[in-house]
């Protein structure tokens, strides 16, 4: 299975994927994680995301296609893997799309988790993440464990400023790779709002349909 997740900032797109993964039993591919990681360790690529993500706006597509293209090519990604938060333009989409026919390989499924603007910011600055097990909870919605709570980490990005730019980049960069999926009818539209068992549920409905 060769899939991507989509959706705007705050859609749960992280949540959903480590709980598909074990279901399909392939890597969990986060361009988020990915440079997250790259700032923390301070390499040449952390250091020229770093500003972009704090600020909400995207990394340029040169850096991020060129990590996500070295990553699916990896042995562990033979059979499959989950894409969540790239694509996230169009030069990025178009980018994937011609390194997997050159590698023979086709996407099977797009699966876009909708979710109103209104709802994300309550979601993205409510959000914490345990670095230890990388799940990630919300202080009203899925509350963390007490024991936990001195460990769990806010991202710099789930600000109300930053998540507006992201929410707003969402719209004017990402959208656009819908349409172009749509084409190819691998395209599932599935309604992020509820319970993240329900979502769930309705993603693995969509993906068997
Ligand atoms: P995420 O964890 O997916 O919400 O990503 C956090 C931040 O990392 C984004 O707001 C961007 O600054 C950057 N980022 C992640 N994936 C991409 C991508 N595919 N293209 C450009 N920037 C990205």
């Amino acid at each position: 299975m060769r899939m991507i997740l989509v959706g705007p900032p705050g859609a749960g797109k992280g949540t959903q994927a480590s709980r598909l993964v074990d279901t399909y039993r392939i890597p969990h591919i986060s361009s988020g994680d990915m440079l997250r990681a790259a700032v923390k360790e301070g390499t040449a690529l952390g250091i020229e995301a770093d500003g972009y993500m704090k600020a909400g706006k995207l990394v340029p597509d040169e850096v991020v296609i060129g990590m996500i293209l070295e990553r699916i090519a990896k042995n562990d990604c033979m059979r499959g893997f989950m894409l969540d938060g790239f694509p996230r333009t169009r030069p990025q989409a178009e980018a994937l799309d011609d390194a997997m026919q050159k590698a023979g390989v086709e996407l099977d499924a797009v699966v876009l988790i909708e979710v109103p603007d209104q709802l994300l910011e309550e979601r993205a600055v409510g959000r914490r993440t345990d670095p230890e097990t990388g799940t990630i909870y919300h202080l009203t919605y899925n509350p963390p464990p007490p024991e936990i709570a001195g460990r769990l980490v806010h991202r710099k990005d789930d600000t109300v400023e930053a998540v507006t730019t992201r929410v707003q980049k969402y719209h004017s960069e990402t959208a656009p790779i819908i349409p172009f999926y749509m084409a190819k009818g691998i395209l599932k539209r599935v309604d992020g709002v509820g319970d993240p068992d329900v979502i769930t549920t309705r993603i693995t409905a969509a993906l068997n349909s």
